[in-house]
């Protein structure tokens, strides 16, 4: 079973779209798992056409620190505020307070304050398992509102889509990863066995998406370019291109603006089966990918 992580640079480059058409192209020759890693806006079940989640699982993979009555008696309870790097803690009237929203769970403020420091686990995330109308199954897993550990959370999504793939003998697991280059992404990468880095013909896209593929370097993995709307800045896309050619990085496939792509998406339908023609340029796009892995 091989991994294909799809990730973008910068968010809006169709990075999602892109992750469906391509997970459907798959599955019509292949078992695969879908995976929605962006747990800070998961779209992918969207894009999928499941309209509401249904036997959400909540899981939990952080922790919160908490003040108990015992924290009268800590000495070190006048410190708690300097040591905590997310200035989640100040002191009211000499009695430490915590505020949730800023505590990352790191557990600096019990090492001072063992007794009166409680580090609690949090309920900071839904995880949903489905089967899908195209044949194959989603993971998908959603970061709570104000909750941190997105992560971890990752590894909880990808886990769970690796047991569905062996209980269905499935060729691939295709994964949405975030944008950007945080600890979602991290994650996501990290033993993939190829990833697509998806951009769009413009300096931020640039930009942004050689910041995504160090990442990628980082962990030694074999990756190919998507430039979409490569139609609308010609000259960017040739510099793209350029780019690709010293990195070493082959160009999978360039998709043409589309106001379709945009329609498709308002539909809840992929791309692919939205306009038909687009079949050929994913199937293509699909064996480029196949050819390296
Ligand atoms: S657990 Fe870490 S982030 Fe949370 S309050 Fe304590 S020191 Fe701050």
């Amino acid at each position: 079973m091989k991994t294909i992580t799809i990730l973008s640079g910068k968010g809006g480059v169709g990075k999602s779209s892109f992750a469906a058409s391509l997970s459907i192209v798959l599955a019509e020759k292949y078992k695969i798992v879908a995976a929605d890693c962006d747990v800070d806006a998961p779209n992918l079940g969207l894009l999928l056409g499941i309209k509401k989640f249904k036997n959400l699982e909540k899981i939990s993979t952080n922790y919160k620190a908490f003040v108990n009555e015992k924290i009268i008696k800590c000495k070190n309870k006048d410190k708690l505020s300097d040591i905590c790097a997310f200035q989640a803690i100040t002191l009211e009237e000499g009695i430490p307070a915590i505020n949730k929203f800023l505590c990352e769970g790191c557990g600096a403020c019990k090492l001072l304050c063992p007794e009166g420091i409680e580090l609690r686990k949090v309920k900071n995330a839904k995880i949903l398992e489905t089967s899908t109308k195209y044949g194959f199954y989603l993971v998908s897993g959603q970061l709570e509102i104000g909750e941190s550990g997105s992560g971890k959370i990752v590894e909880v999504i990808k886990e769970k889509a690796k047991r569905i793939g062996e209980k269905t003998k499935a060729d691939f697991i295709v994964i949405d990863s975030s944008a950007g280059i945080g600890c979602p992404v991290i994650a996501s990468v990290r033993e993939s066995d190829f990833v697509v880095g998806i951009t769009e013909p413009t300096p931020s896209g640039l930009n942004d998406l050689r910041r995504a593929l160090s990442v990628v370097e980082h962990f030694k993995i074999p990756s190919g370019l998507i430039v979409n709307k490569f139609d609308m800045n010609k000259t960017f896309t040739e510099k793209i291109e350029r780019f690709a050619k010293e990195k070493n990085i082959s160009i999978l496939g360039k998709i043409p603006y589309d106001v379709r792509f945009v329609e498709a998406l308002v539909n809840l339908t992929p791309l692919i089966l939205y306009a038909n023609e687009y079949q050929n340029l994913f199937n293509k796009i699909k064996d480029n990918i196949l050819s390296i892995l």
